[in-house]
């Protein structure tokens, strides 16, 4: 096997392709296609509408169905990405979510310097509605393919083919130049923070902010996707996820505490 292979295969292994909500098996198996011809082989599915063992499934997958077969389903989005380093999300929008938008490109340079060590996910959302706003607030930044604003809209299995393509042709290249990673916007580093520790670390933020009535009366949405973008641009790891926390739990203690000094209504 040449080099450019097993870089490339290691680089592949590292990263799954997310669907959520799919509504039509026939895209499932278009996508799983999609992937397979570039090379990619994990398909993961959240809650898909119908059991993707269809005839419509198979027929579209087209000698795809072995990832069909293999695809674990998770029912909720931050199951399928408790593992990841880092999630993107693609969105046929441009819109209100407070997150970094990325090129399909810049997201595949980012994907694939973090595979070099870490799970990465890519994440779809569904045919009519796409991913809603609590399932984007679990992703690290948006990806955007620069389509006519006029008619934004790929059809699901196009959508994966284009992020596919970019992530072959990065990781290709990357394998054959290997230790020149293709960004160092999200340099893989020891120890980095799971989603799953990352969204403990956010509960428990929430959870403070309330406890010290930091809102006062306003919407906690706002803040909070803010301070989620911040310390997501962190890259923080398990250590400093620890260390936050730390940090918060005596917060709360201190404000349990407050709140039982405070003199009573008599
Ligand atoms: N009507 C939906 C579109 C869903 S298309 C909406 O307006 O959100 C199904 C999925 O394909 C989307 O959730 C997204 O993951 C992907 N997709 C389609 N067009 C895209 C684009 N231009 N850029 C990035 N992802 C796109």
């Amino acid at each position: 096997m040449s080099t450019d292979s097993t870089g490339f295969e290691a680089a592949a292994s590292r990263l799954r392709i997310v669907l959520v909500g799919t509504q039509h098996p026939g895209n499932i198996g278009a996508a799983a296609r999609a992937m397979k011809t570039m090379g990619l082989l994990r398909l993961v599915l959240v809650a898909p509408e119908k059991t993707p063992d269809d005839r419509d499934a198979m027929a579209m997958a087209a000698g795809a169905d072995d990832l069909i077969a293999a695809a674990p389903v998770f029912a909720t989005l931050a199951e399928a990405v408790a593992d990841c380093r880092l999630v993107l999300g693609c969105t046929a929008r441009n819109r209100r979510v407070q997150l970094e938008q990325l090129s399909p490109r810049e997201a595949a340079a980012q994907a694939v310097a973090v595979a070099g060590s870490d799970e990465v996910a890519l994440v779809f959302g569904r045919e009519r509605t796409g991913l809603d706003n609590d399932e984007l607030q679990l992703c690290h930044a948006a990806v955007h393919i620069p389509s006519d604003p006029a008619f934004s809209s790929l059809n699901l299995a196009a959508a994966v083919q284009v992020l596919s393509y970019e992530l072959r042709t990065t990781a290709l290249a990357a394998a054959r130049s290997p230790g020149t990673p293709p960004v160092t916007a999200t340099p893989a580093r020891e120890g980095a923070a799971s989603h799953a520790e990352l969204e403990g670390f956010f509960g428990q933020l929430a959870d403070t902010l309330d406890a010290i009535d930091f809102h006062k009366g306003r919407a906690p949405e706002s803040a909070m996707r803010k301070l989620r973008r911040l310390y997501l641009r962190a890259g923080l790891d398990s250590a400093e996820v620890r260390l936050l926390r730390g940090v918060l739990a005596d917060a709360q203690r201190m404000a349990m505490l407050a709140g039982r000094a405070e003199p009573g209504p008599d």
